[in-house]
């Protein structure tokens, strides 16, 4: 086989605040504030973060560094390598949690790291007490019960067993009781009181701990959700909580993409893949340096739209992977050229509007950001610059 041959040292560095063609801007004074504001309506519950999947696109590692600042000692994340990353960052007297459990032969591991998992399982519960055992400690944990969602967590029938052999915990140190909610963001559905009667009942049981059943959707039901800890993600981030209220949270995120080309068209030409669109009047047109695979939905294609100094313009012809047309005929000569950038997500549009627009959830279109967009982040906390640029 050939060897590989020696990288060729470039003769000059590229910084991604050039080369790339979208900015996103994470304002972390407003993650802060959406804290404080889940704080406050959550009263004496403590208000966890969840920074699963890179804090959903924005960064899990400034969004961690940004909510400790600001007191937030509880995290939550789905996978075993995430909160690897983050428990070498964040400071011993933090919990880290792993949602989604740990694989068979992880535990040691873990636990030598100083990693919670939420165990969602009798077997769980068993291999996280023999590590305890061979570590001669009894190791903090979740526990996740189902209380109706049918996704992770001990099946009643797993609950009714770990009650009547209780034995099974002897050997861990079951710190928190959860359960999640599978329709928090509709306040008015029935579920959300079954579930909660449920985890009540279960955990009648299992004394001792403290509990938390309440994601972002939960913290704005009842304050009987709230229970010790609340487990916010989403909220955090900017996008509403309580669909169909107003968002009492505060915008997070600002996306800007470049004017890549600019150019006229007589009526009856056609625009994009599969010329969908054909132009009925002679327009001008600017592409866009984004497209699907930056996370910009296809399904925008003929429907999204951008703002050209506040002025709403419709993307015209089907969304590329790398690139999108705007009708920009209503733009005055020489307003926008090649170069400039245009807001897709900012004050004119919103996370919940592009998402309504591309038929998903803002979950989706977060954690869908591109990996090539320069990410730019405002009011890092004093002292963490250096760190965090070492780590990015
Ligand atoms: C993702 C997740 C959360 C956070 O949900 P949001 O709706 O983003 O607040 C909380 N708990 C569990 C178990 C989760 O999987």
């Amino acid at each position: 086989m050939q060897p590989f041959p020696a990288p060729v040292p470039f003769p000059i560095q590229l910084p991604r605040a050039i080369s790339a063609d979208c900015v996103l801007t994470i304002d972390l004074g407003a993650v802060r504030a959406n804290y404080r504001t889940l704080r406050d309506r959550a009263q004496n519950a403590e208000v966890a973060a969840v920074v699963k999947a890179d804090a959903y696109g924005l960064g899990a590692a400034h969004c961690a560094m940004a909510l400790l600042d600001e007191g937030c000692r509880t995290f939550f994340v789905a996978q075993l390598a995430e909160a690897h990353e983050l428990r070498r960052l964040l400071p011993a007297d933090t919990a880290v949690y792993v949602l989604n459990g740990l694989r068979p032969g992880t535990e040691a591991v873990a636990a030598a790291c100083g990693i919670r998992p939420v165990l969602n399982s009798l077997e769980q519960i068993t291999a996280w007490a023999l590590i305890s055992t061979a570590r001669n400690e009894r190791l903090p944990a979740a526990i996740q019960i189902d209380t109706g969602m049918s996704r992770l967590g001990l099946s009643p029938r797993e609950v009714d067993h770990l009650i009547a052999e209780r034995e099974l915990l002897d050997w861990i140190e079951p710190v928190l009781l959860i359960s999640h909610l599978a329709c928090a963001d509709e306040a008015d559905h029935p579920a959300n009181a079954e579930q909660l009667a449920r985890f009540d009942r279960l955990a009648a049981f299992l004394p001792g701990e403290r509990r938390s059943i309440a994601n972002s959707g939960g913290v704005f039901l009842s304050p009987a959700f709230h229970n010790n800890v609340v487990r916010a993600g989403i909220a955090l981030y900017g996008a509403n909580p309580c669909p169909g209220a107003p968002n009492p949270m505060q915008s997070v995120v600002r996306l800007d993409a470049r004017v890549i080309q600019i150019r006229d068209i007589p009526a009856g030409t056609g625009i994009g893949y599969g010329l969908t669109y054909t132009a009925t009047s002679d327009m001008r047109l600017a592409t866009l340096g984004i497209g699907y695979a930056d996370g910009w939905p296809r399904s925008l294609s003929g429907r999204g739209h951008a703002y050209v100094n506040g002025t709403r313009v419709p993307f015209v012809g089907r969304v590329s992977m790398d690139s999108i047309v705007i009708d920009i005929s209503a733009i005055g000569d020489g307003v926008l050229r090649c170069g400039d950038f245009v807001e897709l997500l900012g004050p004119n549009q919103t996370l919940d509007d592009v998402a309504r627009d591309a038929g998903t959830i803002p979950y989706e279109i977060l954690t869908s950001m591109g990996r090539r967009f320069h990410r730019d982040y405002l009011d890092i906390p004093a002292g963490q610059q250096l760190d965090l640029t070492r780590l990015a």
